[in-house]
């Protein structure tokens, strides 16, 4: 079971020194013991750390693969796997409303690496087909897109990739494997930035990455140079945080639906997005492939973006930040913060209106936020 999983897969067995809790290997190297390939050379970069081996094995056991590296940060993991899988002449089909750092990493900085991407609308799938070329070697997606949470046709993905021989890579922060296991039907390789749900506490950087044997080494040999590894306390805390993982994001999943169904009734708020709603496009799709619902939600109020700062002023529980997954509720503009960085134009054609509330539902008593949120739209 995934909660016996969290706490124990890839611990070292024998426990070290007969300690509970595998402790913080604050070493930057090791005594040499022979290695002849420069990648199993135990030091810190090369992420063979013991908290770090922890994760690795950890990391799989929750996602179902055969194996999985822990990297620096969700976009160490994300550009160590694009930049594994693909070369410069290559071409990557991508889901369009991507996580503002990846649309950035394919947008400005992959055109200088010869490396080219296409924006598919992730729920045509008839629409796929046209834009392949002779040098696409991969289909990139999100579990659920940030921050309108749509959930793309995710077999289709697969089906298609598989006929045209691409590649699959999927970043599933927003669920965590509690709530969607993307290897289960057929993803190659599966990304989490861990600064979110894996850790859960707001309190480090980290991501991971999962898939094949093969496809892992590939990726660690390259991060080895890129040089984006995890420090091995920002591990030990990572794999803390990773043991309450499922009774978190449980939580979370009861908690965002309560405040979901608040909000849809309250006659302040307009559109409410979350799959767990009845009235979301793909709530029925949600239902078959998602174990929970997860803790994200987004919402317009009636009266725009005033409204939604009057609403920020407010609210006394949640801080206003960006990120999302960790116990403290945090709200966000994405107009103003996660999505400045598109223009007004773009930001319109992906539906991201500019009084929009992007909520990460924390770990809070769910009535304590209901009823902060009512007091703030009142
Ligand atoms: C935060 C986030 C990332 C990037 O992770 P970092 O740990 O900040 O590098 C990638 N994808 C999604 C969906 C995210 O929310």
């Amino acid at each position: 079971m995934l909660e016996t999983s969290a706490i124990h897969a890839g611990e070292p067995r024998p426990r070290v020194d007969g300690a509970v809790i595998t402790p913080i290997f604050q070493s930057s190297t090791y005594d040499y013991t022979g290695q002849t390939d420069y990648h199993d050379v135990r030091y810190i970069r090369l992420n063979n750390n013991p908290n770090q081996l922890v994760l690795n094995q950890k990391i799989a056991a929750l996602e179902g693969t055969e194996a999985a590296l822990v990297a620096a940060s969700g976009m160490a993991a994300i550009a160590g796997t694009l930049l594994s899988v693909l070369s410069s002449g290559d071409h990557l089909l991508a889901q369009d409303c991507l996580y503002g750092g990846t649309h950035g990493l394919l947008t400005k900085d992959f055109p200088s690496f010869n490396i080219a991407h296409t924006f598919v609308d992730p729920q045509n799938p008839a629409s796929w087909k046209r834009h392949l070329r002779p040098n696409t070697k991969a289909f990139y997606a999100e579990t659920l897109t940030n921050p309108l949470l749509e959930l793309a046709d995710l077999k289709a993905i697969v089906r298609f990739a598989k006929e045209h021989r691409l590649v699959t890579i999927i970043d599933n922060t927003f669920a965590s494997p509690v709530n969607f296991r993307p290897a289960s039907i057929g993803f190659d390789l599966v990304i989490e930035s861990g600064t979110k749900y894996l850790n859960g506490h707001n309190d480090i950087v980290a991501g991971a990455v999962a898939g094949s044997g093969e496809w892992i080494t590939k990726i660690k040999h390259r991060l080895d140079h890129l040089g984006g590894t995890l420090d091995p306390h920002a591990a030990f805390l990572l794999n803390r945080g990773i043991k309450t993982l499922p009774i978190r994001v449980r939580y979370q999943n009861e908690s965002a639906l309560k405040i979901a169904r608040f909000l849809s009734q309250h006659r302040a708020i307009g559109k409410v997005n979350y799959p767990g709603l009845e009235s979301h496009p793909q709530h029925e799709r949600a239902r078959e492939l998602l174990a929970g619902f997860g803790g994200m939600i987004s919402f317009e109020l009636k009266g725009g973006v005033d409204a939604a700062e009057k609403m920020q002023e407010r609210v006394r529980i949640p801080s206003i930040a960006v990120s999302l997954g960790g116990a403290e509720t945090l709200m966000v503009r994405p107009a103003a913060a996660v999505h400045s960085n598109l223009s007004p134009e773009e930001r319109a054609k992906t539906g991201i209106a500019d009084g929009l509330i992007r909520l990460s539902v924390g770990l809070e008593g769910t009535d304590d936020l209901i009823a902060d949120f009512e007091q703030a739209l009142a």
